[in-house]
Protein backbone atom coordinates (compact mmCIF):
# COMPACT_ATOMS: atom_id res chain seq x y z
CA UNK A 1 0.00 0.00 0.00
CA UNK A 2 1.38 3.49 0.26
CA UNK A 3 3.67 4.40 3.23
CA UNK A 4 2.19 5.99 6.20
CA UNK A 5 5.54 8.16 6.02
CA UNK A 6 7.77 9.23 3.20
CA UNK A 7 10.97 10.98 4.11
CA UNK A 8 12.37 12.61 0.82
CA UNK A 9 15.92 13.89 0.02
CA UNK A 10 16.08 14.85 3.63
CA UNK A 11 19.33 17.28 4.34
CA UNK A 12 19.67 18.21 8.10
CA UNK A 13 22.41 20.29 8.80
CA UNK A 14 24.00 21.95 12.00
CA UNK A 15 25.56 25.55 12.87
CA UNK A 16 28.79 25.28 15.13
CA UNK A 17 31.63 27.50 16.12
CA UNK A 18 34.22 24.95 14.07
CA UNK A 19 31.98 25.49 10.95
CA UNK A 20 28.52 23.62 9.86
CA UNK A 21 27.86 19.26 10.22
CA UNK A 22 25.79 18.11 7.04
CA UNK A 23 24.23 16.03 9.60
CA UNK A 24 21.45 14.17 7.23
CA UNK A 25 22.51 14.21 3.25
CA UNK A 26 19.91 13.15 1.45
CA UNK A 27 18.07 10.70 2.93
CA UNK A 28 15.12 8.36 1.83
CA UNK A 29 12.88 6.39 4.15
CA UNK A 30 9.44 5.03 3.68
CA UNK A 31 7.56 3.47 6.74
CA UNK A 32 4.80 1.38 5.63
CA UNK A 33 1.35 0.99 8.02
CA UNK A 34 1.48 -1.09 11.10
CA UNK A 35 5.46 -2.30 10.72
CA UNK A 36 8.44 -1.65 12.66
CA UNK A 37 11.80 -0.27 10.96
CA UNK A 38 15.00 0.26 12.03
CA UNK A 39 17.12 2.78 11.96
CA UNK A 40 20.86 1.54 12.70
CA UNK A 41 23.81 3.02 12.65
CA UNK A 42 26.80 4.19 14.96
CA UNK A 43 26.22 7.77 16.58
CA UNK A 44 26.76 10.46 14.35
CA UNK A 45 25.39 8.56 11.07
CA UNK A 46 22.40 10.60 11.07
CA UNK A 47 19.48 8.18 12.99
CA UNK A 48 18.07 10.52 15.78
CA UNK A 49 18.51 13.95 13.05
CA UNK A 50 16.16 12.12 10.96
CA UNK A 51 13.63 10.94 13.66
CA UNK A 52 13.94 13.93 15.25
CA UNK A 53 13.04 15.70 11.96
CA UNK A 54 10.09 14.00 11.78
CA UNK A 55 9.37 15.18 14.91
CA UNK A 56 9.84 18.62 14.11
CA UNK A 57 12.49 18.52 16.98
CA UNK A 58 15.65 19.91 15.31
CA UNK A 59 16.84 22.92 17.79
CA UNK A 60 16.79 25.25 15.35
CA UNK A 61 19.22 27.42 15.24
CA UNK A 62 21.47 25.83 15.62
CA UNK A 63 20.04 23.36 13.51
CA UNK A 64 18.06 23.46 10.05
CA UNK A 65 16.34 21.01 7.74
CA UNK A 66 17.77 22.48 4.68
CA UNK A 67 15.82 20.30 1.97
CA UNK A 68 13.44 17.53 1.75
CA UNK A 69 10.14 16.51 2.49
CA UNK A 70 8.60 14.55 5.49
CA UNK A 71 4.91 13.68 4.19
CA UNK A 72 2.65 12.02 6.53
CA UNK A 73 -0.61 11.32 4.94
CA UNK A 74 0.03 13.76 2.29
CA UNK A 75 1.19 16.67 4.09
CA UNK A 76 4.88 17.77 4.38
CA UNK A 77 5.63 18.11 8.26
CA UNK A 78 8.23 20.57 7.09
CA UNK A 79 5.64 22.83 6.40
CA UNK A 80 2.76 22.63 8.18
CA UNK A 81 2.26 25.46 10.96
CA UNK A 82 3.34 24.94 14.30
CA UNK A 83 0.19 24.53 15.64
CA UNK A 84 -0.74 21.59 12.91
CA UNK A 85 2.70 20.27 14.27
CA UNK A 86 1.78 20.53 17.88
CA UNK A 87 -1.52 18.23 17.28
CA UNK A 88 0.29 15.84 15.41
CA UNK A 89 2.71 15.14 17.71
CA UNK A 90 -0.10 14.65 20.76
CA UNK A 91 -2.06 12.60 18.59
CA UNK A 92 -0.69 10.76 15.54
CA UNK A 93 2.88 10.86 15.93
CA UNK A 94 4.06 9.59 19.09
CA UNK A 95 8.05 9.17 20.71
CA UNK A 96 9.73 7.78 23.60
CA UNK A 97 13.57 8.70 24.25
CA UNK A 98 16.37 6.73 26.03
CA UNK A 99 15.99 8.27 29.01
CA UNK A 100 12.34 9.03 30.05
CA UNK A 101 13.26 11.41 33.08
CA UNK A 102 14.30 14.00 30.04
CA UNK A 103 11.12 13.95 28.91
CA UNK A 104 8.52 12.95 31.67
CA UNK A 105 7.51 15.89 33.44
CA UNK A 106 8.86 15.17 37.47
CA UNK A 107 6.09 17.77 38.53
CA UNK A 108 3.10 16.08 37.47
CA UNK A 109 1.67 12.41 38.30
CA UNK A 110 2.53 9.86 35.40
CA UNK A 111 -1.79 9.63 35.20
CA UNK A 112 -1.93 13.28 34.40
CA UNK A 113 0.72 13.20 32.14
CA UNK A 114 -1.10 10.44 30.33
CA UNK A 115 -4.34 12.61 30.80
CA UNK A 116 -3.28 15.92 29.22
CA UNK A 117 -3.27 14.10 25.81
CA UNK A 118 -6.65 12.66 25.84
CA UNK A 119 -7.72 15.99 27.25
CA UNK A 120 -6.35 18.31 24.60
CA UNK A 121 -6.14 16.60 21.42
CA UNK A 122 -8.88 13.42 22.18
CA UNK A 123 -11.29 16.09 24.07
CA UNK A 124 -12.00 13.24 26.72
CA UNK A 125 -13.47 14.19 29.90
CA UNK A 126 -11.33 14.38 33.03
CA UNK A 127 -13.38 10.43 33.91
CA UNK A 128 -12.87 9.16 30.78
CA UNK A 129 -8.99 10.68 30.83
CA UNK A 130 -8.63 9.38 34.42
CA UNK A 131 -10.08 5.80 32.99
CA UNK A 132 -7.64 5.55 29.90
CA UNK A 133 -4.91 6.45 31.98
CA UNK A 134 -5.25 3.42 34.20
CA UNK A 135 -6.32 1.12 31.22
CA UNK A 136 -2.90 2.06 29.42
CA UNK A 137 -0.93 1.59 32.64
CA UNK A 138 -2.35 -1.40 32.87
CA UNK A 139 -1.80 -2.36 29.42
CA UNK A 140 1.79 -1.63 29.45
CA UNK A 141 2.23 -3.79 32.59
CA UNK A 142 2.45 -1.68 35.28
CA UNK A 143 1.09 -3.67 38.20
CA UNK A 144 -1.93 -2.05 40.57
CA UNK A 145 -2.15 0.93 38.14
CA UNK A 146 -4.94 2.55 40.02
CA UNK A 147 -2.58 3.29 42.81
CA UNK A 148 0.48 4.32 40.60
CA UNK A 149 -1.89 6.66 38.32
CA UNK A 150 -1.29 9.03 41.45
CA UNK A 151 2.26 8.75 41.41
CA UNK A 152 4.89 11.09 40.01
CA UNK A 153 7.84 10.01 38.25
CA UNK A 154 10.28 9.43 40.83
CA UNK A 155 8.57 7.30 42.57
CA UNK A 156 9.13 4.52 39.10
CA UNK A 157 12.13 2.17 38.52
CA UNK A 158 14.00 3.06 35.53
CA UNK A 159 11.81 -0.23 33.96
CA UNK A 160 8.48 1.04 34.84
CA UNK A 161 9.28 4.95 33.67
CA UNK A 162 9.97 3.70 30.44
CA UNK A 163 6.64 1.82 30.66
CA UNK A 164 4.92 4.88 31.69
CA UNK A 165 6.36 7.00 28.33
CA UNK A 166 5.02 4.07 26.47
CA UNK A 167 1.90 4.40 28.02
CA UNK A 168 1.83 8.18 27.17
CA UNK A 169 2.98 7.94 23.75
CA UNK A 170 0.76 5.21 22.75
CA UNK A 171 -2.62 6.76 24.87
CA UNK A 172 -3.99 8.65 22.04
CA UNK A 173 -3.49 6.02 19.81
CA UNK A 174 -0.81 7.44 17.57
CA UNK A 175 -0.31 6.25 14.10
CA UNK A 176 3.25 6.47 13.98
CA UNK A 177 5.72 5.59 17.23
CA UNK A 178 9.45 7.01 17.12
CA UNK A 179 11.64 5.27 19.98
CA UNK A 180 14.87 6.47 20.23
CA UNK A 181 17.20 4.22 21.93
CA UNK A 182 14.04 3.42 24.21
CA UNK A 183 15.99 0.39 25.95
CA UNK A 184 19.59 1.74 25.41
CA UNK A 185 19.39 2.71 29.48
CA UNK A 186 17.71 0.14 30.88
CA UNK A 187 19.31 -3.47 32.22
CA UNK A 188 19.17 -6.75 29.64
CA UNK A 189 15.92 -8.57 31.82
CA UNK A 190 13.72 -5.19 31.35
CA UNK A 191 15.11 -4.49 28.35
CA UNK A 192 13.47 -7.60 26.73
CA UNK A 193 10.65 -6.90 28.42
CA UNK A 194 9.79 -3.41 26.98
CA UNK A 195 10.65 -5.27 23.15
CA UNK A 196 8.35 -7.01 24.25
CA UNK A 197 5.63 -5.02 25.14
CA UNK A 198 6.50 -2.85 22.19
CA UNK A 199 5.79 -5.58 19.84
CA UNK A 200 2.72 -6.85 21.71
CA UNK A 201 1.25 -3.43 21.67
CA UNK A 202 2.00 -3.20 18.06
CA UNK A 203 -0.22 -5.65 17.07
CA UNK A 204 -3.26 -4.79 19.04
CA UNK A 205 -3.25 -1.05 17.65
CA UNK A 206 -1.32 -1.28 14.54
CA UNK A 207 1.18 1.70 15.30
CA UNK A 208 4.08 1.90 13.17
CA UNK A 209 7.28 2.20 15.01
CA UNK A 210 10.53 3.89 13.76
CA UNK A 211 12.95 1.92 16.15
CA UNK A 212 16.33 4.05 16.49
CA UNK A 213 19.50 1.78 17.96
CA UNK A 214 22.87 1.18 18.10
CA UNK A 215 22.10 -2.64 18.87
CA UNK A 216 21.31 -5.49 16.28
CA UNK A 217 20.06 -7.54 19.07
CA UNK A 218 17.31 -5.23 19.49
CA UNK A 219 16.71 -5.35 15.51
CA UNK A 220 16.56 -9.06 15.29
CA UNK A 221 14.10 -9.05 17.80
CA UNK A 222 12.02 -6.63 16.80
CA UNK A 223 12.41 -5.31 13.58
CA UNK A 224 10.36 -5.78 9.79
CA UNK A 225 12.39 -3.79 7.89
CA UNK A 226 15.72 -2.19 9.01
CA UNK A 227 17.83 0.79 7.48
CA UNK A 228 21.62 1.33 7.77
CA UNK A 229 22.49 4.86 8.12
CA UNK A 230 26.49 5.59 7.85
CA UNK A 231 28.35 9.31 7.25
CA UNK A 232 24.37 10.88 7.60
CA UNK A 233 23.35 8.83 4.21
CA UNK A 234 21.00 5.35 3.72
CA UNK A 235 23.60 2.73 2.67
CA UNK A 236 21.23 -0.33 2.72
CA UNK A 237 18.03 -0.91 3.32
CA UNK A 238 15.65 -4.12 3.51
CA UNK A 239 13.81 -6.59 5.31
CA UNK A 240 14.99 -7.64 8.48
CA UNK A 241 16.55 -11.70 6.94
CA UNK A 242 17.71 -9.13 3.38
CA UNK A 243 19.76 -7.53 5.96
CA UNK A 244 20.80 -9.96 8.47
CA UNK A 245 21.02 -13.10 5.57
CA UNK A 246 21.81 -11.64 2.22
CA UNK A 247 23.30 -8.15 2.95
CA UNK A 248 25.18 -6.01 0.04
CA UNK A 249 26.71 -3.17 1.73
CA UNK A 250 30.31 -3.18 3.52
CA UNK A 251 29.34 -1.29 6.30
CA UNK A 252 26.35 -3.96 7.02
CA UNK A 253 29.00 -6.39 7.20
CA UNK A 254 30.91 -4.51 9.28
CA UNK A 255 27.91 -4.04 11.47
CA UNK A 256 26.92 -7.70 11.62
CA UNK A 257 30.57 -8.76 12.49
CA UNK A 258 30.63 -7.05 15.37
CA UNK A 259 26.99 -8.15 16.68
CA UNK A 260 26.65 -8.45 20.41
CA UNK A 261 25.71 -11.86 22.07
CA UNK A 262 21.88 -11.22 22.78
CA UNK A 263 22.14 -11.87 26.68
CA UNK A 264 25.05 -9.15 27.19
CA UNK A 265 24.55 -5.99 27.65
CA UNK A 266 26.53 -3.15 25.88
CA UNK A 267 27.83 -0.57 27.06
CA UNK A 268 29.58 1.03 24.38
CA UNK A 269 28.30 2.51 20.44
CA UNK A 270 29.26 0.16 17.68
CA UNK A 271 33.21 0.88 16.78
CA UNK A 272 34.18 -2.44 15.04
CA UNK A 273 35.39 -1.49 12.62
CA UNK A 274 39.06 0.16 12.16
CA UNK A 275 39.03 3.55 11.64
CA UNK A 276 36.50 6.79 11.81
CA UNK A 277 33.34 7.85 10.50
CA UNK A 278 33.89 10.79 8.16
CA UNK A 279 34.38 14.42 8.89
CA UNK A 280 30.60 15.82 8.47
CA UNK A 281 31.91 18.92 8.41
CA UNK A 282 33.56 18.78 4.88
CA UNK A 283 31.90 15.50 3.84
CA UNK A 284 33.61 13.25 1.35
CA UNK A 285 32.13 14.11 -2.10
CA UNK A 286 31.65 9.94 -2.60
CA UNK A 287 31.01 6.85 -0.56
CA UNK A 288 31.10 8.14 3.04
CA UNK A 289 32.37 4.66 4.01
CA UNK A 290 35.41 4.52 1.00
CA UNK A 291 37.87 5.26 3.73
CA UNK A 292 37.27 2.55 6.12
CA UNK A 293 36.39 0.23 3.46
CA UNK A 294 38.14 -2.74 2.64
CA UNK A 295 36.69 -2.71 -0.66
CA UNK A 296 37.28 0.43 -2.15
CA UNK A 297 37.93 1.23 -5.59
CA UNK A 298 39.08 4.80 -7.17
CA UNK A 299 35.47 5.70 -7.86
CA UNK A 300 34.52 5.15 -4.00
CA UNK A 301 36.49 8.02 -3.33
CA UNK A 302 35.39 10.21 -6.20
CA UNK A 303 31.33 9.83 -6.73
CA UNK A 304 28.48 9.00 -4.86
CA UNK A 305 27.32 5.39 -5.65
CA UNK A 306 23.98 5.59 -6.72
CA UNK A 307 21.34 3.45 -5.20
CA UNK A 308 20.67 -0.05 -6.53
CA UNK A 309 18.04 -1.91 -6.46
CA UNK A 310 18.62 -5.71 -5.16
CA UNK A 311 14.96 -6.50 -4.62
CA UNK A 312 12.86 -4.53 -6.48
CA UNK A 313 11.02 -2.41 -4.02
CA UNK A 314 11.94 -4.37 -0.61
CA UNK A 315 16.49 -4.45 -0.47
CA UNK A 316 18.52 -1.16 -1.94
CA UNK A 317 21.68 -0.70 -1.42
CA UNK A 318 24.06 2.27 -2.55
CA UNK A 319 27.48 0.48 -3.11
CA UNK A 320 29.87 0.55 -6.34
CA UNK A 321 30.13 -3.11 -6.00
CA UNK A 322 26.99 -3.11 -7.35
CA UNK A 323 27.91 -2.03 -10.29
CA UNK A 324 27.66 -4.03 -13.55
CA UNK A 325 31.62 -2.95 -14.30
CA UNK A 326 32.90 -3.80 -10.54
CA UNK A 327 35.37 -6.17 -10.31
CA UNK A 328 34.35 -9.20 -7.71
CA UNK A 329 35.07 -9.01 -4.54
CA UNK A 330 36.86 -12.65 -4.91
CA UNK A 331 38.86 -10.75 -7.35
CA UNK A 332 39.93 -7.96 -4.96
CA UNK A 333 41.69 -10.56 -2.47
CA UNK A 334 39.65 -8.82 0.92
CA UNK A 335 38.00 -11.49 3.02
CA UNK A 336 34.02 -11.32 2.83
CA UNK A 337 32.54 -11.97 6.45
FE1 LIG B 1 33.11 0.22 -0.16
FE2 LIG B 1 33.04 1.48 -2.48
FE3 LIG B 1 30.93 0.14 -1.68
FE4 LIG B 1 31.61 2.40 -0.50
S1 LIG B 1 30.94 2.18 -2.58
S2 LIG B 1 31.00 0.55 0.51
S3 LIG B 1 33.83 2.28 -0.53
S4 LIG B 1 32.94 -0.70 -2.18
MG1 LIG C 1 21.21 9.10 19.09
Amino acid sequence: GKPILEIKDLHVAFKTYAGEVQAVRGVDLQLEKGETLAIVGESGSGKSVTAQSVMRLIPSPPGKIKKGEILFEGKDLIQISDKEMFRIRGSEIGMIFQDPMTSLNPTMTVGKQIMEGLMWHQKLSKDEAYQRAVEMLRLVGIPTPEKRVNQFPHQFSGGMRQRGMIAIALACNPKILIADEPTTALDVTIQAQILELMKELQVKTETAIILITHDLGVVAETAHRVAVMYGGKVVETGKVEDIFYRSRHPYTWGLLGSMPRLDIKREDDLSPIPGSPPDLFDPPKGCPFADRCPYAMHICHDEMPKVTEVTSGTHQVACWLEDSQAPSIESRGAKVN
